[in-house]
């Protein structure tokens, strides 16, 4: 779709060499959701996907993926065996392959910063306990856990002019055993709800999302925990009401995924 509102695109070599950041500016990662649909607030887009961080790599004890990877590279890369949670992440990805085009082309920085309800790749990195490096336009940057980064429907802690620049999931957390579920009317209408549950011998980390504004996250030390108090915490929740479901039926469904993951 064109946008005819944008009066200035902008394809910067250095992020430093941006000034006067405004409200109807956005970074320009794959664009699959910015070309989708009317941008009327935008005047100015700001092309990042020359800038090369597409990375997937290993430094000290993290796996890294750069904002702008494109879906489709992290479900055709050769992982190790070893890594049992990436099968969680090939799930995420997998759950948008109805589009190829969008996998295709869509970027993991879009689709965490986008900060849709039905994002796909949140809340498994809330479930990794994964960190979100920032840079902001002064040369600065620092780390936010995922779980701290979406706070609403389209709403993330992104301040004016900062961007994310990449993902980090500590290495130990890949070897945990990673559960993805996801239910929606047709496979390829948008989730009513996602559950993401990664265990290891300590913890049993349980994120619903897509029936929640955004991921939220439960802690458990083991199995047995979670069992005993889902049912208690979900009730306790804020599950979305709208036109494709009532907020009950989210939560039922929510409740039915959580199962699953026991199971
Ligand atoms: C019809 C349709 C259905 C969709 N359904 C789903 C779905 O069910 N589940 C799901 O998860 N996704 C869904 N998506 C979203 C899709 O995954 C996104 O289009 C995609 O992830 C956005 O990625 P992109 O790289 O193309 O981002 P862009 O379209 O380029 O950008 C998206 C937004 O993120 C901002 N942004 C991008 N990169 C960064 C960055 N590094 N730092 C800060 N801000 C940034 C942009 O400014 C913009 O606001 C759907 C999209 C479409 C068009």
């Amino acid at each position: 779709m064109d946008l005819p509102n944008i009066q200035t695109y902008l394809r910067p070599d250095d992020l430093e060499n941006i000034a006067n950041w405004g409200k109807d500016w956005a970074w320009l990662a794959g664009g699959t959701w910015l070309f989708s649909e009317p941008q009327p607030q935008l005047k100015v887009l700001v092309d990042i996907q020359h800038l090369g961080w597409s990375e997937i790599e290993v430094k000290e004890d993290y796996l890294i993926i750069g904002a702008m990877c494109p879906l489709i590279k992290l479900l055709e890369y050769s992982w190790l065996a070893e890594w049992k949670a990436i099968e969680g992440l090939k799930s995420a990805i997998s759950a948008l392959a109805a589009s190829l085009k969008v996998i295709n082309v869509a970027t993991v920085g879009g689709n965490i910063c986008l900060a849709l309800s039905v994002g796909t790749l949140a809340p498994l990195m809330v479930a990794l306990d994964a960190s979100y490096e920032i840079w902001n336009l002064r040369g600065e940057s620092h780390q936010v856990a995922a779980k701290d980064f979406q706070i609403g429907f389209r709403q993330t802690i992104l301040q004016s002019g900062e961007i994310l620049r990449r993902v980090l999931i500590p290495l130990s957390n890949l070897k945990w055993q990673v559960n993805y579920q996801r239910l929606s009317i047709a496979a390829t209408d948008p989730a009513l709800a996602i559950v993401v549950t990664a265990k290891n011998d300590q913890q049993i980390r349980c994120v619903i999302a897509a029936s929640v504004a955004a991921p939220r996250l439960f802690e458990f030390k083991n199995i047995d925990f979670l069992k005993r108090e889902y049912l208690t915490l979900l009730e306790r929740e804020n599950f979305i009401e709208d036109f494709r479901g009532s907020a009950k039926y989210r939560q039922e469904m929510t409740a039915i995924l959580i199962g699953r993951t026991l199971q």
